[in-house]
């Protein structure tokens, strides 16, 4: 399948809430998709052992974000570098924007090559339902490739499907860390989606699996995008 007009999508949603697996969806469905997750490009950072990754560490271990400077800094450059600060461009974020401040400074970024984000969906998943998700959580770094023990289990356990490579619990999945995160994104997602609101582009969609979510995201995407 594929999209006519160029898609600049956010994905909001709680910690757990299935981004990343949509993403991944997507990109296997969309072959002109492609999309950057801020979680995922700190943790490679992370496990390169780089300087970022170092400072990173610290406030992903606690459960707090990291603050407004650093993260839009890493993020718009990884936009830059890749060409996509571009009104042709079609990708998705996960993970970015997560505050007011942040998304200012996108806007900005974005409307200085005379583009800007024109869809943003929040997935809305039950609190009990995320926090059975996180217990069987695991994921594949280098790809960003994540796995659920019960509902996505990889085909050799512990091994990611395509590279083999060892999967890994994340250190942020534990109980204590989690509800930090949870509290930190329900303190955060009023403003960022009244945000939105203002630009009218904000959609939610609900549901309790990824497999509920996933066709109804397509055919926001396609009623939008496709005609
Ligand atoms: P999930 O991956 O389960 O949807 P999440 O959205 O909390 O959960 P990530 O997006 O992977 O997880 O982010 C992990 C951590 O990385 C966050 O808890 C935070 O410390 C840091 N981080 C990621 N994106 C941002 C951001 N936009 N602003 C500040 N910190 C961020
Ligand atoms: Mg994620």
């Amino acid at each position: 399948m594929s999209v006519l007009r160029p898609l600049r999508l956010l994905l909001l949603g709680a910690p757990g809430s299935g981004k990343g697996t949509q993403t991944s969806k997507l990109l296997k469905e969309f072959g002109s998709i492609k999309a950057i997750s801020s979680g995922d490009l700190l943790r490679k950072q992370i496990e390169h052992g780089t300087p970022l990754g170092l400072s990173a560490s610290s406030y992903i271990e606690k459960g707090q974000l990291l603050p407004d400077d650093l993260i839009t800094g890493v993020v718009c450059d990884e936009l830059k570098s890749r060409g996509w600060l571009n009104p042709n461009a079609t990708w998705l974020l996960d993970g970015f924007p997560r505050t007011v401040g942040q998304a200012e400074v996108l806007d900005k970024s974005l409307l200085e090559h005379d583009a800007s984000l024109n869809l943003v969906v929040e997935l809305d998943v039950p609190h009990e339902v995320i926090l059975e998700r996180i217990e069987n959580r695991y994921v594949h770094v280098p790809s960003g490739r994540v796995y659920n023990l019960q509902y996505n289990p990889p085909k050799v356990d512990g091994k990611d499907d395509i590279t083999g490579e060892p999967l890994t619990k994340r250190p942020d999945d534990t109980a204590e860390v989690f509800g930090k995160r949870l509290e930190q994104y329900n303190k955060t997602v009023t403003p960022l989606k009244e945000h939105y609101l203002k630009q009218g582009i904000l959609s939610t969609i609900s549901g309790n699996t990824s497999d509920i979510i996933y066709p109804k995201l397509v055919s926001l995407i396609l009623q939008k995008f496709a005609n």
